[in-house]
C-alpha cells in the first residue's frame, strides 16, 4: 500500500535545546524522515536555538552526525541529506538573557506556522515563554511544545501551567506525551470507536479486567539523578500509562477533535478510586552480576524510590464498576515490552463440558517491540479426536496487512512534530488532564512514604517483585508472561 503524504504548510520550527541528547535521538532524525517522505516540501525550516556557541555550518554537522546515528533505516537516500540541511539553521541564544533573541526573531518568518520546541529542562520554560511574547514571537500561528516531566507533582504542574498560560493561551500549548504518537495508541481508538464489533462488549458486563504492562529491560544508568527523584509512578504510570488507561476506558467523543477526546480522558482520570498501598507493589532490582543493582546505580543504599511498581485500579462509573485494571512497569525486566491485554469473561456455561478447559478471548494491543494487535478466539483443535478446544490468535500484524511500507513505521515524534505543524492536539494533553493525573497520583505516594515501607528487591531479568504476581494470584488472575 502506497502512503500518501500530505506537504504540511510552510513553517518555522525552533529547537531550543537543539544541541540537547533529546534533538540529537528524536526530534531531528524525526524531521529528517518526514523531509525524506516529502512532508515539508511546502516549505519547512528547522532552527537550532541553544547556550552552546555553534555557527550555523558546525550546527548542521551535528545534525548531519545525529541523522547518520540514528536514522537506521532505509527510507532515506544518503543524498538527501545534504538537502535537509538546507533546511536547517543556528543561532546562539540564552533562555535566562538577551543574547540571540533578536537574532531569532529575525530568521523567523511571519507568515510561516511557528513552532517552538522547547527540548530544555522545566526550569526554563518560563523564561523561554516570557521572551518569546517580548520579542514578539508569541502572537498568531505560533505554539510551544514542551516535554516530559510536567512537574513532579500537582502543584508544580499547576505552576507551570499557570506560567505558560501568561504567555500563551491553552490551544498554543502542545504537551508531548510520545506514547501518543504511536501508531497503534492512535489504533485503539479507531479499533473501539470505527468498529461495532467491540463497543458493545466494552465494559465490566463482558470485560474481566484489562492489564497493562511497560516493561523495559534497560536500568536507570545514565538518568540517575533524573530518576531518583521521580520513580517509576511518576516516570510512567502518572503520564503515559496514565494515557494509555484513558483511551481504553474513556467513552466515546462526539467527533474526533481534540477537545472531545480530551474532555472524555479527564472524566476517566477524575473516575479514579484513591489506590491503597494494599493493591501496590513496589520494588528496586538487584544486580546481576555484571550491572549494579537500584541502589548502588543511584549511589544511595538507602534510597526509597520504586524501578516497579504494580498496582491494581478501579474506575468508579457505569461503565467500569467491578473490572479492575492491572497496572505494571519496571526497569531491568526479563524482556523490552508494553502491551495492553484486554480479557473478556468467561462464556456463561460451557455446553462442552470441564474437560474442554477454560477459555477466554483476549485482546492484546501490542506498543512494543512490534506494533499490533492480536485477538484470541477459541476453535476446535483440529483433528479426529473429539471437541477438544484451543485458543489461536487472529492476528492483525500491521506490517503484514499493510505492507512493510506503510506510516507504520514512522516514529511518534514524526507525527507529533507535524500534528503541532497541523494544529492539531488531539494527541497532546490538555492541562488540566495533567493536573488531575497528578491530583491521582500524589496522595498514593504520599501514603507509601508516609508508611515507610522500602521497594522489594526483584532480580534482574525476571518479571518484578513475586508479591506482583500475588497481586493477581489473590484476585484469581495472573499477569500475562512479559515475552522476550
Ligand atoms: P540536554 O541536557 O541534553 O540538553 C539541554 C539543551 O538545553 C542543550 O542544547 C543546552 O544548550 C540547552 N540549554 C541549557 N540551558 C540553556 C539556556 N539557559 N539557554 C538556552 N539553551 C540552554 O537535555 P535533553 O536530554 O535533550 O532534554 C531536554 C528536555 O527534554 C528535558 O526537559 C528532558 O526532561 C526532556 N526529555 C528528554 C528525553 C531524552 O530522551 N533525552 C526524553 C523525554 C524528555
Amino acid at each position: 500500500m502506497v502512503s500518501r503524504v500530505i506537504p504540511v504548510e510552510p513553517f518555522d520550527l525552533i529547537i531550543f535545546g537543539g544541541t540537547g541528547d533529546l534533538a540529537r535521538r528524536k526530534i531531528l532524525p524525526a524531521l529528517f524522515r518526514r523531509f525524506c517522505d516529502g512532508q515539508m516540501e511546502g516549505g519547512g525550516r528547522i532552527i537550532g536555538a541553544a547556550r552552546t556557541e555553534l555557527d550555523g555550518d558546525a550546527y548542521r554537522q551535528f545534525v548531519q552526525e545525529a541523522i547518520v546515528e540514528f536514522v537506521t533505516d532505509q527510507r532515506c537516500e544518503p543524498a538527501a541529506i545534504a538537502k535537509f540541511l538546507k533546511t536547517v539553521s543556528y543561532v546562539t541564544l540564552d533562555a535566562r538573557g538577551d543574547t540571540g533573541w533578536n537574532a531569532l526573531a529575525g530568521m523567523t518568518d511571519p507568515s510561516h506556522v511557528r513552532a517552538f520546541y522547547f527540548s530544555v529542562g522545566p526550569s526554563l520554560f518560563g523564561d523561554l515563554a516570557e521572551r518569546l511574547r517580548d520579542y514578539g514571537m508569541g502572537g498568531g500561528e505560533a505554539r510551544i511544545v514542551v516535554e516530559k516531566p510536567f512537574g513532579r507533582d500537582q502543584q508544580t504542574a499547576e505552576e507551570l501551567n499557570a506560567t505558560l498560560a501568561r504567555h500563551f493561551d491553552e490551544s498554543q500549548i502542545y504537551r508531548i506525551d510520545h506514547y501518543l504518537g504511536k501508531e497503534t495508541v492512535q489504533n485503539l481508538m479507531a479499533i473501539r470507536f470505527g468498529n461495532m464489533l467491540f463497543e458493545p462488549l466494552w465494559n465490566s458486563q463482558y470485560i474481566d479486567h484489562i492489564q497493562f504492562t511497560v516493561a523495559e529491560t534497560v536500568g536507570v544508568a545514565g538518568r540517575e539523578e533524573y530518576y531518583d527523584r521521580a520513580g517509576a509512578m511518576r516516570d510512567m504510570v502518572q503520564n503515559h500509562m496514565m494515557q494509555l488507561l484513558c483511551l481504553i476506558a474513556m467513552e466515546p467523543p462526539a467527533k474526533f477533535d481534540p477537545d472531545a477526546v480530551r474532555d472524555e480522558k479527564l472524566k476517566v482520570i477524575r473516575a479514579l478510586d484513591h489506590v491503597t498501598p494494599d493493591d501496590i507493589v513496589r520494588g528496586q532490582y538487584l544486580d546481576d552480576g555484571d550491572r549494579p543493582g537500584y541502589l548502588e546505580t543511584v549511589g544511595d543504599a538507602k534510597s526509597n524510590t520504586e524501578s516497579f511498581v504494580a498496582l491494581k485500579a478501579h474506575i468508579s462509573n457505569w461503565r467500569w464498576a467491578g473490572t479492575p485494571f492491572y497496572l505494571r512497569t519496571g526497569k531491568r525486566l526479563r524482556a523490552r515490552t508494553s502491551e495492553i491485554a484486554v480479557v473478556f469473561k468467561d462464556a456463561p456455561h460451557s455446553i462442552f463440558g470441564a474437560e474442554a478447559g477454560r477459555h477466554r478471548n483476549i485482546l492484546t494491543i501490542v506498543l512494543q517491540p512490534n506494533e499490533g494487535i492480536e485477538l484470541g478466539v477459541t476453535i476446535k483443535e483440529p483433528g479426529p479426536g473429539g471437541m477438544r478446544l484451543v485458543d489461536v490468535p487472529l492476528d492483525m500484524s500491521f506490517a503484514e496487512a499493510l505492507g512493510p511500507d506503510t506510516q507504520f513505521a514512522a516514529d511518534a515524534y514524526e507525527r507529533l512534530i507535524m500534528d503541532v505543524i497541523r494544529g492539531n492536539q488531539t494527541l497532546f494533553m490538555r492541562g488540566d488532564e495533567v493536573e488531575a493525573a497528578w491530583a491521582w497520583t500524589d496522595p498514593i505516594i504520599k501514603e507509601w512514604l508516609e508508611g515507610g515501607a522500602t521497594p522489594l528487591p526483584y532480580d534482574s531479568g525476571s518479571s518484578g517483585p513475586t508479591e506482583a504476581l500475588a497481586l493477581m494470584h489473590r484476585d484469581g488472575r495472573r499477569w500475562r508472561e512479559i515475552r522476550k
